[in-house]
């Protein structure tokens, strides 16, 4: 048997529909028929998944996490952890993120990233599609240059390349392409982790050279950004995305609403996270209220993105809080906008990310209605995860 048809509530990807049929293909792993159950032809010999008051959704999507197979909120811990075991602790993570109803994940820098991939791609391990970035970019002194270790060792442990100079950067682009990256991420300027001050990183030279390189490899960038001059510099330079985006400006909301770029505010690792300094309490306070007010005054794109690591603090699996947070600053139905489809367009899936005939069956089945509260969307609230078509029953 290879139809399977889900009724319950549908959430499309924008609109919500209170009696809705989707019809999967299993063996093309694609939506063959989707609406509300009245005007949905439902085949006679499929197999039915009919769950009173739970909702199907497009299967949700993290764009911005890192596998660092971790147990601490540490740099230097994510730079020694032994490689095997980061791979293995990776691999439990990706089945962990498949079975919370996350059908897809941007990596945004980590070393396991290509290899994790191929392996789900391959079908050896159970986990969600995986865009990544392979090794991140940061300049000497960067965000990943750990200055306790001596410089060869922190660059040869770091799950970034160290570049300087245009060239230097082109050419740390380039080992991207060669690693199998999908994207390119590059530190414009450091981060909390780096102590008080937060200063730009990269020059608008450097930056763009790195996005002109990813342009010929038809790669996008997303850029790590606080701070108006880095998140000008990343505009003017033309990146995809923003990272955190701490700092927000009315001119740079303006321009990033004009040149379509995505804003990944990764609310959750912020709130995740103890802050150690007064300024950092301050940059936080306005990341919470006024850059999530001028993103929505100016119709920015905000994507959802936990910047989850996977170690005890922001473990994979709990990345759904990242929807729960944003839903506090823009609503439940826009936050699962920037969950689903809005996402699924920021990392490139053009065939995902809806509930539509022809679509991929990315989905899930949720307990309850999370338009109405988005914490159904939590992993005891996911009893079904269909990913390319196929079933992965979770709590059945
Ligand atoms: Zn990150």
């Amino acid at each position: 048997m290879s139809t399977l048809v889900l009724c319950g509530q549908l959430f499309t990807g924008d609109n919500f529909i209170e009696k809705g049929c989707v019809v999967v293909d299993q063996l093309k792993g694609t939506i063959t028929e989707a609406g509300p159950k009245s005007e949905v032809n439902e085949p006679k010999d499929a197999r039915r998944i009919e769950v009173e008051g739970s909702t199907i959704l497009p299967g949700l999507i993290d764009a911005h996490m890192h596998f660092f197979g971790s147990k601490k909120y540490d740099i230097v811990e994510w730079l020694t952890t032994p490689e095997t075991l980061v791979a293995l602790r990776s691999v439990a993570d990706a089945r962990k993120l498949l079975r919370a109803g996350f059908t897809a994940v941007r990596d945004l820098g980590s070393k396991a990233g290509p290899y994790l991939r191929r392996a789900v791609d391959e079908g050896v391990i159970e986990g969600p599609r995986i865009v990544q970035a392979a090794k991140s970019l940061s300049q000497t002194g960067g965000n990943d240059d750990v200055p306790i270790l001596p410089i060869g060792i922190s660059e040869q442990l770091s799950y970034s390349y160290y570049c300087d100079g245009p060239w230097e950067c082109r050419k740390a682009v380039r080992k991207v392409v060669r690693d199998g990256g999908d994207l390119v991420k590059v530190y414009a300027s450091g981060s909390m982790s780096q102590g008080t001050k937060v200063r730009r990183q990269f020059t608008l030279e450097e930056l763009k050279a790195i996005v002109d390189e990813a342009g010929s490899a038809q790669m996008k960038v997303a850029s790590h950004a606080y701070g108006e001059e880095a998140l000008t510099n990343s505009v003017e330079a033309g990146v995809h995305s923003i990272e955190h985006g701490i700092g927000l400006t009315p001119e740079i909301a303006k321009r990033m609403q004009k040149s379509g770029i995505f804003y990944v505010p990764t609310l959750s690792a912020y709130l995740a996270v103890k802050p150690t300094t007064e300024e950092h309490v301050k940059l936080i306070e306005r990341h919470l209220s006024e850059d999530l007010e001028l993103a929505k005054q100016y119709h920015v794109k905000v994507v959802a993105g936990s910047d989850f690591v996977g170690c005890d603090t922001e473990p994979h699996g709990e990345n759904y809080l990242e929807i729960v947070n944003l839903a506090k600053y823009m609503g439940n139905r826009e936050a699962l906008i920037a969950s689903t489809s809005g996402a699924a367009s920021c990392l490139g899936l053009e065939n995902s990310g809806w509930v539509k005939a022809g679509y991929e069956a990315d989905l899930v089945i949720a307990k309850g209605n999370p338009i109405a509260d988005p914490r159904n969307l939590a992993p005891n609230h996911i009893l079904h995860v269909i990913r390319k078509g196929q079933l992965h029953t979770v709590n059945g």
